[in-house]
């Protein structure tokens, strides 16, 4: 299960955020399980392999198809994460203390500086900075 988390147009793989190359959608990304047509919508790369998000023009669901040095290696659900998800996932990844330094943060209330400075460590460990999780949850 591959993450996409929408506001930032990031993916999160194996516990890791990437950016991606963000693709127009008029380019084909294969048919959906539903029949419909898939579009492309970003290209990932990671150390071993080159990851396709692509969305169902009908039931909007999304797909990674992996590739492995060009060669097709797979195929991945993708959970979308929009700004209210990505809450409930920060909330996975960090400690009740933590979340809410966040949000205190975000929202320009006092907040426990420890406890967000051991958000700020946890996030980029996953390659998240601070300053962007800040703007999608505020
Ligand atoms: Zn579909």
């Amino acid at each position: 299960m591959l993450l996409l988390i929408e506001p930032l147009k990031k993916v999160i793989i194996d516990n890791r955020a990437y950016s991606g190359e963000q693709q127009n959608g008029n380019y084909f990304g294969g048919f959906c399980t539903c029949g419909g047509i898939m579009r492309q919508r970003i290209w990932v790369e990671t150390d071993s392999s080159s990851i396709l998000i692509s969305e169902c023009d009908d039931c909007w669901k999304n797909i990674a198809l992996i590739f492995n040095s060009k060669k097709f290696a797979g195929k991945k659900e993708v959970k979308t994460l929009g700004k209210r998800e990505f809450g409930e996932f920060l909330k996975e990844i960090l400690s009740p203390s933590e979340v809410e330094s966040i949000l205190n943060k975000a929202r320009g209330e006092r907040y426990n500086p420890s406890s967000l400075s051991r958000a700020k460590k946890k996030l980029a460990r996953m390659n998240l900075g601070l300053e962007e999780v800040l703007k999608v949850i505020a």
